[in-house]
């Protein structure tokens, strides 16, 4: 069965309230959507969304890709050679991990189409998905009236950013502690925004002053993974990699120097489920937990990476709130407050 067709549809869409963390404040989301189409007439859809601070793709570069070397190495090949097909959209070219994910994802969404399965039963299993919400970093004023909205909107777990003018980070977590009940839990992002030792300090402030916090997120640099390890050696809270993470090989070198105890996956940052797959399964190796996160994304992709959560057993923490941003409805997830119901149509689905 043959691929036919390999088309990209570019668009904007609005958030409904700007979102802001330590390294960017975004007001809409472009959305890329590549359609890939089998002789049959079975469509597979993917989609990307640019994140210049953080994978260094861009709208062009995302649709250069798509339309240059993957669609030269997809085009008329057989999708019954799945595996295959999944290793040459890595191969086609260096970097562009958004563009990859998009093509990745339209093909694991035409496969289980092919098969007239969702994507998760592809996959193998569908465990329940609970999603906490992000609070975007701002006054602690700020900071705890959102937490208080969405904590009376059924949110049992929040995600927290912070790490932009530091020194506000403890009134912050102050603010929302105030509000969200002790069984709402906390997982703090700093989005890079810490030095090695600073984060140190305000963990250990924080460890001293409030219990329910998960984990804390990228503390300090991407690329500094010695201050990574400084952070995890001399800290009693949970420490994950983010920024720092893109590929399989990242995490083998994460997982095996004891830089974190958590890693965060993004299909955006990896290249799709494939190796989101292998990423989870080093970590799961090493004894390593992972979160399921995304970008400010379309929620097919998002709805791409809930399928593989709900799949594979070594994701234990659900970050994909990302479509409740949007101004648009989400037709591949069906949220009820934190809870995320994936469709049981073929593929990745329509709710
Ligand atoms: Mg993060």
């Amino acid at each position: 069965m043959r691929i036919k067709s390999l088309d990209v549809v570019h668009r904007n869409i609005p958030l409904k309230m700007p979102f802001k963390t330590a390294l960017r404040t975004a007001t809409e989301i472009e959305s890329i959507e590549v359609r890939i189409q089998l002789e049959n007439g079975i469509t597979g859809k993917g989609a990307a969304a640019p994140t210049w601070v953080i994978t260094g793709d861009s709208t062009e570069s995302i649709q250069a890709a798509l339309l240059g070397p993957i669609k030269q190495a997809l085009m008329k090949q057989d999708i019954y050679h799945f595996r295959s097909l999944l290793d040459t959209v890595q191969a086609c070219c260096v970097g562009n991990t958004s563009a990859k994910a998009a093509a990745d994802i339209a093909l694991h969404d035409a496969y289980s189409k092919l098969f007239d399965v969702p994507l998760y039963q592809l996959l193998g299993d569908r465990k329940p998905l609970k999603t906490c919400m992000t609070i975007g970093v701002d006054t602690p004023e700020k900071m705890g009236a959102d937490a208080k909205k969405w904590v009376a909107e059924g949110f049992n777990s929040l995600k927290v950013k912070v790490g932009s003018q530091p020194e506000q980070d403890i009134a912050r977590i102050f603010a929302i502690r105030e509000v969200a009940p002790v069984e709402v839990t906390l997982r703090l992002d700093a989005n890079q925004g810490w030095g090695p030792k600073q984060a140190v300090q305000i963990i250990n402030q924080l460890e001293e002053k409030y219990t329910g916090i998960e984990f804390i997120e990228q503390p300090v640099a991407a690329d500094d993974l010695e201050g990574l390890k400084f952070v995890t050696d001399h800290v009693n809270l949970p420490i994950m990699a983010d920024e720092s993470l893109f590929s399989p090989k990242d995490a083998l070198h994460l997982v095996s120097g004891h830089y974190v105890d958590l890693l965060n996956i993004k299909l955006m940052k990896c290249g799709g489920i494939a190796n989101a797959w292998k990423i989870a399964s080093i970590a799961e190796t090493s004894g390593v937990g992972c979160m399921i996160g995304s970008m400010m994304e379309p929620a097919h992709s998002v709805g791409a990476a809930a399928h593989f959560a709900a799949a594979h057993p070594n994701v234990i923490y659900f970050d994909l709130d990302a479509p409740l941003w949007l101004t648009e409805k989400s037709l591949v997830i069906a949220y009820e407050g934190e809870q995320l119901n994936l469709s049981s149509k073929p593929g990745i689905g329509q709710v």
